[in-house]
Formats: structure tokens, sequence, C-alpha cells
């Protein structure tokens, strides 16, 4: 995961100038909406915005930052989801170990969705089906006390979520919770909330789960390969020229417009503090690139 930088104010102006009456048709939708609504409720009019999200996003899941093309592929995540939150049942054994406790229902039963944000501009990010329909789905575990009533999703760091927000600046950086080992996210701080977060983010989408998203491994092994490549052209270039031709091309795979960011720039990084290991790295992704996908 990355940040994609934007303020409200300019994020407000790009989905007006897609749709002049969105804020005002989207009010009347919320104003009208009765006690309980159920999904069905809440009408798509996020699919008339999706473009700006996309385009924020360099079309890559918020989530796995894997490359979305077109529209289809793509859904309009609802960060905190909107007519109901699903209980998190199987919290897996790892994340309670290390101090991982989130509050829900004992009984297991869904709690009031956020019936004020469906329309939220910072209650949106473009994700993968997989992230957000196999994964996520309508969970949203929390460590602090849920504020489902609140109409400002920039004002509810008392609920402690577990998962981050990575468009604006409302939520903390993700790349100052995870960076990456080789080919797979960790968490970047040793203890603490900040740790929680990145652990249960890694763990509820696998990203660093091989065999269930295989594909992403692979991916992520092929640009690292690439990334390597070029790190050394620019060390052992034989001319200023080659050297700035090699340089281009490290500078566009770090850049938040490729896939897997986080992945690239924790590898470039590594090049310059251990570079044994990372040729030892990079030669370990030529095993992923030969994996099928599945
Ligand atoms: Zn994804």
């Amino acid at each position: 995961m990355i940040r994609y930088p934007i303020t409200r104010a300019k994020l407000d102006a790009e989905i007006t100038a897609k749709s002049a009456t969105w804020f005002a048709d989207t009010a009347a939708v919320v104003a009208s909406l009765p006690a309980t609504p159920a999904s069905s409720d809440f009408k798509p009019l996020w699919s008339k915005v999706k473009e700006v999200y996309i385009e924020l996003q360099h079309s890559k899941c918020c989530f796995c930052e894997k490359p979305l093309e077109g529209n289809i592929e793509q859904d309009v995540e609802h960060f905190r989801p909107k007519a109901e939150v699903r209980s998190w049942k199987k919290i897996p054994a790892e994340l309670v170990a290390e101090g991982v406790v989130v509050n829900q229902p004992a009984d297991g039963s869904a709690e009031d969705g956020y019936t004020q944000l469906p329309y939220h501009p910072f209650n949106y990010a473009m994700s993968c089906k997989t992230c957000n329909s196999t994964f996520k789905g309508n969970l949203f575990p929390i460590e602090g006390t849920r504020d489902s009533a609140n109409s400002d999703s920039a004002a509810m760091d008392g609920e402690k979520p577990l998962l981050i927000y990575p468009l604006g600046s409302i939520d903390a950086d993700p790349e100052s919770l995870i960076e990456f080992d080789a080919l797979s996210p960790v968490p970047k701080k040793a203890t603490g909330y900040g740790r929680r977060r990145a652990l249960v983010t890694i763990s509820l989408f696998r990203l660093d789960d091989a065999k269930k998203r295989k594909s992403l491994f692979k991916a992520r092994a092929t640009l690292v390969r690439l990334l390597y490549a070029e790190l050394e052209g620019v060390a052992n270039a034989s001319t200023a020229a080659k050297k700035a031709k090699h340089q281009k091309v490290v500078d566009l795979l770090v850049s938040p417009e490729t896939p897997f960011s986080n992945c690239l720039r924790s590898f470039a990084r590594l090049y310059g503090s251990d570079p044994v290991r990372a040729e030892a790295i990079a030669d370990e992704c030529i095993k992923f690139m030969k994996t099928k996908s599945g």
C-alpha cells in the first residue's frame, strides 16, 4: 500500500467537474434514507465519480497495488461499510498472539453500517475484486468505539480502525506502517497500534500469502527483478549517459504510477543498504516468475 495524496478541496472539485450536481444528489439520498437502510437503499451514484479515483490511484488497487484495467475490474470500495458491519469471525491466531483485539459484539452479530458515509469522498477507494469482494466485504475491524452515526470520516480516529485508508492525509501514510521484506509486506513498527494495523491489513487481504495471492507474488517478483537489473545498470554504467538511462527507469519503477510501489521502494532501499541480500532476493525472484499465476 501507498498513500495517494489529495486535499479534500481538490477531490471535491474533481468530483464536481465530473458531475456538477453530485453533492446535492447524494445529500438528497442520505436525507431520505429509512431508519434502518438496506444496501439497496443507497443509489450507486459513486459510479458517476469512479474515474476520479481511478486516476488518483493510477488505476491500482488501494490495498494490493495490482494494476486494474478499465472500469470493470475495479470496485468502488466503501472503506467504512454503508449498510452493515459484519463481525470478523475467524481472526487468525497469529494476530491474537500479537495482541490484536477487535471491538465487536461477542455474539457475532452484525453492527449498524455507516449510513452517513456512503457518499463521503474520503470513504471511497478503488479496489480489485479479490481485495474488496473476496476478502473485505462488509468487514471493518476497529479497536476503539464504533462511531457509525458520524458524518465525517476525517474525524473518526476514536474508532482506532485496524485497516488503513490510503487517500489524502486523513490517516497515517501506509508506507509509515507497512514495508516489504523481499516480496512480502511486513509491519514497519516493532510494537503498538501502528504495528497491529499493519498486521491486520496484511492478514485480512492475504498480502503476504504466496499461495492465495500467487499472481501478486509473481508480478512483484517480475518488477523487483527488473528493478535490480536497472539498479545494477546504474552502479556499473561505463558512461554518464548510460547511467542516466538506467536511472530514468529506476525512477519510473519506484514512482507511484508503477504497480507495487511500496515493494519496489523497499527493495531499492535494501539495494542501498545490503546489496548482497538484494542480489539473493533478485535471484529468488526468478522462481516466482516461473510460477503459474492461478
Ligand atoms: Zn487488491
